[in-house]
């Protein structure tokens, strides 16, 4: 006989839960998520949050650590819910922060899949959004760009792949039976370079490093380039699901686009900071 793992009462032969229990256990820990979610999107009385899912945690077998990874949980649940309606309030993000302080969660421990991050850019968007530039960046160590005087650095990317289209020329059609086999090799006649241009574009990754956003230039620093665009030269964006692709404004400029893994933030971040 094998006793339950939750009750710690005999489960019976070969068996190491009673469904009941099992069952609310799982209960216990989606309505602890749920509850801390809740109050963490909408705010309210975090002592009372405290005891309501201390006592969940009783009644359905959840030890104290699984109930500090659950509450963790209902965090990451709370972002998800604050950016429902697309922008992070800054009531949303107060109740967030104090939900954070209540149970001294660590900024580790809710960027486990991107929701502190999340939350810090869904408050920088809201800055420059409100007509403010964000100083929420604190950058260890030197960037190596070098600013202009009234500049300010509002994000950095890091391990950004950036990418040119290239375009190659080559020739197609022409006279037909151009070319008769000599000793070695084809010799093309004259009439075989009548042909059409024609220009194809390929993307092309030309180097890996940080991108830099202030509030006048985007700056890319790699091994090998390292470049800045100012916003009043960029004449289109272009939104992708992982970066952004821009246009500069001069005729032999090609599209040049940043893969920062993140094309919500990047774009959003991007074109409103050019507004500002
Ligand atoms: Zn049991």
């Amino acid at each position: 006989m094998g006793n339950c793992i939750y009750c710690g009462k005999p489960a019976g032969f070969l068996r190491k839960t009673h469904k009941e229990c099992k069952q609310k256990h799982d209960q216990g820990k989606s309505e602890i998520v749920s509850l801390v979610g809740k109050v963490g999107s909408e705010g309210g009385d975090l002592k009372h949050l405290e005891s309501s899912i201390e006592q969940v945690a009783a009644n359905s077998f959840v030890d104290s650590e699984s109930l500090r990874a659950l509450v963790a949980s209902g965090w990451e649940k709370a972002v998800e819910l604050a950016f429902d309606d697309g922008l992070l309030s800054e009531q949303e993000e107060t109740a967030l922060s104090e939900l954070k302080e209540h149970f001294g969660l660590s900024q580790q421990a809710l960027d486990r899949t991107g929701s502190y991050s999340k939350l810090v850019k869904g408050a920088v968007l809201r800055d420059i959004m409100d007509g403010n530039l964000p100083e929420r960046m604190k950058v260890d160590g030197d960037l190596p760009f070098n600013l202009q005087k009234t500049e300010k650095v509002v994000w950095v990317f890091q391990n950004v792949n950036y990418y040119e289209e290239k375009t190659r020329t080559r020739y197609v059609g022409g006279s037909q039976g151009v070319s008769i086999r000599i000793a070695k090799g084809l010799y093309y006649r004259t009439g075989a370079f009548k042909g059409e241009r024609v220009q194809t574009s390929e993307t092309i990754h030309a180097d890996t490093g940080l991108l830099g956003i202030t509030n006048k230039h985007i700056y890319f620093a790699g091994p090998s380039k390292m470049f800045r665009i100012a916003f009043n030269k960029i004449v289109a964006f272009e939104p992708f699901s992982d970066g952004i692709g821009v246009q500069r404004d001069a005729q032999t400029a090609k599209p040049q686009s940043f893969q920062t893994g993140d094309g919500w933030f990047t774009y959003n971040l991007i074109t409103n900071l050019a507004q500002l």
